[in-house]
């Protein structure tokens, strides 16, 4: 599986991350066929480093924008500020939806931000091959 995203939507999924460190970011990714088009940057409610809420009003004003404008959900995105790009063992076990793609971005490495995407089936992670284009 692969999910192409444009690099705008990248730009500002990496705005977010280096503006919240030391803290998690999180958003919501939505497009068509595969393909990211929008960034959506929702506040973590938990405003913390290790974990993170997205904000349940936000997340339901994202979903309404997203069907306003005819595209859907296709990834759940964070960033570990200062951890791999990985799925800890909290993300595996808050990774419900099957159709999703769980994406992180790490910033551990100085200059040289990681974005990787997994989609998980009954807490087994599969790699998603993610195309900046
Ligand atoms: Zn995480």
């Amino acid at each position: 599986m692969k999910l192409e995203i444009t690099r705008e939507s990248y730009e500002a999924m990496l705005g977010a991350a280096l503006k919240a460190a030391p803290l998690e970011a999180c958003g919501l990714c939505a497009g068509n066929d595969g393909a990211v088009t929008r960034f959506y940057e929702l506040t973590n409610a938990d405003a913390s480093s290790e974990h993170f809420t997205m904000l349940p009003e936000e997340q339901f004003a994202a979903v309404k924008d997203m069907r306003a404008n005819g595209t859907k959900m296709l990834a759940v995105w964070h960033s570990h500020p200062e951890t791999p790009a990985r799925l800890s063992a909290e993300d595996l076990r808050l990774a419900y939806m099957p159709d999703t793609v769980y994406l992180i971005l790490s910033l551990a490495v100085n200059d040289k931000p990681d974005l990787k995407g997994f989609t998980v089936n009954d807490g087994q992670s599969q790699p998603v091959e993610i195309i900046i284009a």
